[in-house]
């Protein structure tokens, strides 16, 4: 295999017939399997669809600059319907295809996928994913995509290779062969795999009060907690300092953001960012600066249920902070306040 990843294409550029008998190629392609982004999942159509030529995968505009970011030794991009194509790309595209390469790609698939949505916090969770899939391969099979198309073990003895002349797989047990896979040589499904990043830095929080009428007073004062949202967990942590943080002391509280739903407010000329995190059993009400506003909430969206915008109304901004009127009284029960 060279440095390259996936496929090694050419470079040749496509005469005018190629180009012609090319286009009527992909167009016969870009069918099934191949009309949603490989990534986001985004339906695409020929017209606007993107593709990796030597990943050999589909994927709407906003993944295929994702891509490009990886850099061309990962993925090389091209428009289906605007760019030249050569017979060995299309060769290549036709080679692997949306499926295959999510075989090869998310053989152990991810346990969240990324939302296609515009905005920074979901560029961000594309890039991570993205990076994870093709640069760390986190959920790819073992060894070398193209080793893996043309052979790959499978269960119970069986083995699958790949012909070449009509681009199918065929099946072997050694005593007979097969084009359609026997659910003898079907692996049991594999665990989804952990993949976001995580986030961990200064947020302020508001301290919940205990009961009665000081609950007023006490909620209008934020504290500034360090907080953890570890790569492998719903769990946000939070604790007194980083140092009581990276020294293992126990955290002051935590919540689990599976299934929560997040109100989103910005407020002050200064851009602070505030949102909150509602689960069952609790709100949170967090502040921070936008600098790591957006990674908060990349690193949040793979549970969230759904983020929606905290409509509450300034009116007595006077007094500083007020009460979330979308956000019942806080039932916080943390001891540090
Ligand atoms: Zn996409």
């Amino acid at each position: 295999m060279s440095a390259e990843q996936g496929m090694c294409v050419s470079n040749h550029k496509a005469s005018s017939a190629e180009q012609r008998r090319n286009e009527q190629r992909l167009r016969k392609l870009v069918v099934g399997e191949n009309t949603r982004c490989a990534d986001c999942l985004l339906p695409l159509e020929f017209r606007n669809a993107w593709a990796s030529i030597n990943l050999g995968c589909y994927m709407c505009i906003q993944c295929s600059g994702v891509h490009r970011s990886l850099g061309t030794h990962l993925s090389k991009v091209r428009a289906v319907a605007a760019d030249d194509w050569n017979d060995d790309w299309v060769d290549n595209m036709e080679r692997w295809g949306n499926e295959r390469a999510a075989a090869f790609w998310e053989a152990r698939p991810p346990r969240h996928r990324p939302v296609q949505a515009f905005g920074d916090s979901a560029t961000r969770g594309l890039r991570d994913y993205i990076r994870a899939k093709y640069d760390h391969r986190t959920f790819a099979a073992a060894g070398e995509p193209g080793d893996w198309l043309l052979n790959s073990t499978m269960a119970n003895g069986w083995s699958r290779h790949f012909d070449e002349a009509s681009s199918s797989f065929y099946y072997s047990d050694g005593a007979q062969t097969v084009w359609d896979v026997p659910p003898a040589a079907l692996p049991a499904p594999p665990e989804p795999t952990h993949w976001w990043a995580g986030y961990e830095g200064w947020l302020e929080k508001k301290s919940g009060g205990k009961a009665g009428k000081s609950k007023w007073r006490m909620s209008e004062k934020w504290s500034k907690r360090w907080f953890i949202m570890p790569p492998d967990s719903s769990r946000m942590r939070y604790y007194k300092n980083e140092s009581e943080a990276t020294n293992g002391k126990a955290e002051l509280g935590e919540l689990d953001c599976e299934g929560a739903t997040v109100f989103l407010k910005t407020v002050g000329k200064g851009g602070v960012h505030r949102f909150t995190v509602r689960t069952a059993g609790r709100d949170l009400k967090l502040r921070g600066a936008k600098s790591d506003f957006d990674s908060w909430i990349a690193a949040l969206r793979p549970f969230v249920k759904s983020f929606e915008e905290d409509l509450e109304e300034d009116s007595v901004r006077a007094r500083g902070e007020t009460m979330d009127s979308q956000c019942p009284d806080f039932d916080d029960d943390d001891s540090d306040g």
